[in-house]
């Protein structure tokens, strides 16, 4: 039964009894093609939501009830910033809810002064929508989520899905505390390989304590059915469609939206997705096993694993790397996270890196000396004075760093040499080391002065670097 001027029937008979059914867009009537708009096929559940979604509108307008309100996760990219204008469309009350991993790109370069300030960041970003941020710090919690994942790591050491579970769940803490309806996200379907699947984002929607109250509103429509749509607080029949790594769709809505500074994709922001990063991070843990009988003698710190994102790297001898400084933003970065490490500057004067040993506390028995020279040798690249080693033995002694027993002065020679080597003069070089048991406390810090020659012999140095690929993502 067709009714005229109308796009939709009830269709009467048999097990189609209960669907209302749109008509295609061509059809026969009295013989003759006719061009109809395309409306989906909707059941009855779904037309009284909608209904429901209506009443819901027009008691908002007409301030009989407040509107709902949810937390978005947002990192500043484009596809939290559209999750946000899709639902302040439907009439939810936003507040964006920013998480800091201690992992974020954007935020090291903004700690070593080269962030690009045309880039949009998440602060700039909630400004324009207009809307407030939460910030929750969980970069404390975080680093046995990427040492241990129950999840395992993506494709580098991302440890994705356990992440986004540990995040969702800290803001479901905020949601009940502060009465809030429900949580969004500007996750795609197909957008990622691990975490944005349909399974996978089921998993961490139960895990995450918040199943039936995570709307991914850009792909809303390919997962099932959540509280806030069956309760008619948002329409399923405006959420999006959107799979896939492709951004076509994004950028349209963008444009619809008028929104101008377009990021990067979701991830583009996060240290752990580097391939760089991820070689470095696999080394390190490598060498604490094998060096440290329980991690509690020498905690990992979120430290730590920010020097692994900075600068170049040498891979000295097994425990010990180098850091070294590839600019002035590195430079100041490195010394920023100097305290209880020995750095190594060059004169004033003197262009060049500022560098950080980076070791692991030796517990087991090795003999360092030995390793040295076998990578190093013991000929021109080792050769120094005597009494600049002994000066370097001397520092060590009396440096009070609680794991300065763990290098030995041909360590803290060739760390020198190598620095030496990217100054400005290629000859010899005055440089000073200093242990610095507390940023900011020259009181606490030894220092000795020495006059280096740099390394001469480049193969191996070049065969230590860790790594030189794919460095773009970095400082
Ligand atoms: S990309 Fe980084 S911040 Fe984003 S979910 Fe994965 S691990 Fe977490």
């Amino acid at each position: 039964m067709f009714h005229k001027n109308r796009h939709a029937s009830i269709i009467t008979n048999g097990a189609a009894r209960n669907r209302v059914r749109a008509r295609g867009s061509r059809f026969i009537r009295n013989g003759k093609k006719s061009i109809v708009p395309l409306l989906p096929e909707i059941s009855l559940t779904q037309l009284r939501q909608s209904i429901t979604f209506i009443i819901n509108i027009h008691n908002m307008l007409q301030k009989k009830i407040p509107p709902r309100k949810a937390y978005v996760l947002t990192s500043g990219g484009l596809d939290s910033t559209l999750a946000v204008k899709m639902l302040q469309e439907q009439g939810v009350d936003v507040t964006g809810v920013y998480i800091s991993t201690g992992f974020c790109i954007n935020s090291h370069q903004k700690k070593s002064g080269r962030f690009d300030e045309n880039k949009p960041d998440v602060f700039k970003v909630t400004e324009e929508l207009g809307i407030d941020l939460e910030v929750i710090d969980i970069s404390k919690d975080y680093i046995s989520i990427i040492t241990n994942p129950k999840y395992g790591w993506g494709k580098n050491v991302n440890p994705c899905i356990d992440c986004r579970i540990h995040m969702l769940a800290k803001t479901r803490e905020l949601m009940e505390k502060n009465g809030f309806d429900f949580i969004a996200t500007g996750e795609v379907i197909g957008q990622r390989p691990k975490s944005q699947r349909k399974d996978t984002a089921k998993l961490i929607a139960e895990k995450s304590g918040l199943k039936g109250f995570l709307v991914r509103p850009l792909s809303g429509q390919f997962h099932e059915e959540t509280e806030p749509e069956k309760l008619g607080w948002i329409n399923r029949g405006l959420l999006g469609r959107i799979e896939g790594r492709s951004r076509k769709e994004q950028i349209k809505m963008a444009q619809k939206y008028n929104i101008q500074n377009i990021s990067a994709p979701a991830g583009g922001c996060c240290f752990l997705t580097d391939e760089t990063y991820a070689v470095r991070f696999k080394d390190l843990l490598s060498d604490r096993k094998d060096f440290l009988k329980s991690n509690a003698s020498q905690p990992l710190t979120m430290d730590t694993l920010t020097i692994l994102a900075t600068g170049r790297h040498v891979k000295i001898r097994k425990g010990l790397r180098l850091a070294l400084g590839r600019n002035e933003g590195e430079n100041k970065l490195i010394r920023h996270y100097a305290a209880n490490h020995i750095v190594l500057e060059p004169e004033a004067s003197m262009p060049g890196p500022t560098a950080l040993l980076e070791f692991v506390h030796n517990e087991a028995s090795h003999n360092c000396r030995e390793e040295i020279k076998s990578i190093w040798g013991s000929g021109e690249s080792m050769q120094t004075g005597k009494s600049e080693m002994a000066s370097i033995e001397q520092f060590l002694e009396n440096s009070g760093s609680p794991y300065a027993s763990s290098l030995t002065g041909e360590d803290i020679l060739i760390c020198a040499k190598i620095m030496a080597r990217y100054c400005d003069d290629k000859t010899s070089v005055r440089l000073k080391i200093s242990v610095c048991l507390k940023t900011d406390d020259p009181e606490n810090s030894g220092t000795v002065d020495l006059q280096i020659e740099p390394l001469k012999n480049s193969t191996v140095l070049n065969q230590r670097l860790v790594i030189k690929a794919n460095e773009k993502n970095f400082l």
